[in-house]
């Protein structure tokens, strides 16, 4: 990259010939998952102004547009042949208006990044749970971040976005003022069609106190606690996180079976009062099977800061196999269905999360309107190691064979119409390779109001879309049959 080719094209740009191409084509995405897309060059703006002559350049050039933020997606999609990837990693802005108590900050910025930023100043901002997710990718599939279940999607706090639109203008977007580009956003991950250059967010107070209590089974309690997490996931407040994590031994505790998954409940409260917390997090001494339990810690001080260094240490640097689903159906069937993807993970690194979305709320509707009080993911990961390629396949047949009964079952419960089916209603696009696993994001009704957004604000499908784009399994699952004559994709 050098500053001629900036003076040349009105933007730095890394051509595949130059030195720094691999690094941004893929070395700067934190997965090392097996992309051969080349792309035809990065572009890497410093300025808003330069987004603009990059977007700009792609029209002249007829390109189609990647654009990456932080680097966190499973697979890549913004790398894709022949298109122009822009990277926004050189926009750093993050500044904060006490007054409103909002913080501008550039789509790179990573939730750790803005915390830090705001921690002295009584604030925080939900972002991902892992430190380096950037807030572009995060908030344009809604957002899960600290704290989900009780602030909702982190998406719902964008008070504003400035976005860069195909035909290269900078346009302003808040609740007010071109509200569809807003809308359309979140929920749209790798589909979106304009590139934001810059968020105004709305930030809650930093919690005095942050507690949480955790437990550690063994594999034998697995049907009654995750039962137990199911029902009580319903009456617990909802200012809390609360998930269970099936994880191997080998990894996390020593002695016996290595390969015994144990599940690891953890309900983390933020408040103001110690005590306040503390009341909260009562219920988890009601938990069955304590007794036999591995480990328990009941109210303990928590942090930002240790939550962040635990995804460190369960995210290893290497390919990573995900997928996810939200839930409904009879507890006891629903817990009999996850058994496959919490009790047989592929490799050391591996875990499965339930994470009780019940009470959920949501300040704003938008185009990602499928959720249920049960969210699960399971990350498959085969860590950078002399093993990697044959573990990575393992890991990416373990998602596709694990989750393809959940998917059977999904059918049948559609077919029977029985509300206590056990079944997934659709995922998240954020937590997903979508092309191992396709599934449903939106409803029919939003998707076709998404698609026509889309295709007035970018008519020549400038940006490059899904990476599964066909009427069959772009937001389709594949056991709702055949998808309706000339549906929109
Ligand atoms: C270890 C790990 C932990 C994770 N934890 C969480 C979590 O706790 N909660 C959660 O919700 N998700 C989580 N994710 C998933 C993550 O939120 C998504 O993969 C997200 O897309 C990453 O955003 P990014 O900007 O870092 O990724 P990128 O790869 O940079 O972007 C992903 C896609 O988002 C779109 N995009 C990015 N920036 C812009 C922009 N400025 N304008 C328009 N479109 C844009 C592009 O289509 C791009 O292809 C995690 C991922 C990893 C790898």
């Amino acid at each position: 990259m050098t500053l001629s080719s900036a003076e040349e094209f009105g933007f730095p740009l890394v051509k595949p010939s130059d030195d720094k191409y691999e690094f941004y084509r893929m070395g700067r995405n934190f997965s090392t998952n097996d992309v051969k897309r080349q792309v035809a060059g990065v572009a890497v703006p410093r300025t808003v102004d330069e987004v603009i002559a990059a977007v700009q350049h792609a029209g002249r050039n007829n390109l189609t547009i990647g654009v990456r933020s932080g680097g966190h997606s499973f697979n890549a999609p913004a790398v894709r042949d022949n298109a122009l990837l822009i990277d926004l990693i050189q926009l750093k802005e993050v500044s904060f208006d006490e007054e409103t108590e909002i913080v501008t900050a550039s789509p790179s910025s990573t939730g750790k990044i803005v915390n830090g930023y705001l921690k002295s100043k009584g604030y925080w901002f939900p972002g991902g749970h892992c430190d380096g997710v950037g807030l572009g990718g995060f908030l344009s599939q809604g957002g899960a971040g600290f704290m989900w279940r009780s602030i909702g999607w982190a998406a719902s706090l964008i008070e504003w976005m400035d976005v860069v639109t195909a035909d290269g203008r900078l346009v302003h977007v808040s609740h007010h003022e071109n509200t569809e580009l807003l809308w359309a956003f979140v929920g749209s991950g790798p589909g979106y069609f304009g590139v934001v250059v810059r968020f105004g967010l709305k930030c809650p107070k930093l919690s005095k106190h942050h507690l949480r209590s955790v437990l550690l089974f063994g594999q034998s309690e697995y049907k009654d606690v995750m039962k137990w997490c199911l029902d009580i996931g319903e009456t617990v407040a909802p200012s809390t996180e609360m998930f269970a994590s099936s994880i191997l031994r080998e990894k996390f505790l020593p002695g016996g079976d290595p390969k015994e998954a144990l599940l690891r409940v953890q309900c983390s409260a933020w408040t103001d009062s110690f005590e306040a917390g503390q009341a909260i997090l009562t219920f988890m001494e009601s938990a069955p099977h304590l007794d036999k339990a591995y480990h328990t810690e009941f109210c303990q001080p928590a942090s930002l800061e240790a939550e962040y260094q635990v995804q460190i240490d369960i995210n290893p640097v290497g390919q990573y196999f995900v997928t996810n689903g939200w839930f409904a159906g009879d507890h006891g069937r629903v817990t009999d269905l996850l058994e496959k993807p919490f009790l047989t993970l592929p490799s050391a690194d591996s875990y499965s999360m339930m994470y009780s979305m019940q009470p959920r709320m949501s300040r704003h509707h938008f185009a990602n309107d499928i959720s249920s009080g049960i969210y699960v993911i399971s990350y498959a990961i085969a860590a950078d190691s002399d093993e990697t390629p044959d573990l990575a396949d393992k890991c990416k047949t373990w998602i596709q064979d694990t989750w393809r009964p959940i998917d059977e079952a999904s059918r049948e419960a559609a077919a029977s119409g029985d509300p206590s089916a056990p079944r997934s209603v659709g995922y998240y696009t954020g937590d997903c390779n979508q092309e191992i696993r396709p599934g449903r994001f939106m409803s029919e009704q939003n998707w076709v109001k998404w698609v026509g957004i889309r295709d007035r604000y970018d008519p020549s499908h400038r940006f490059v879309g899904y990476l599964n784009n066909t009427e069959f399994t772009l937001n389709w699952n594949a056991w709702e049959g055949a998808p309706p004559a000339n549906r929109p994709v």
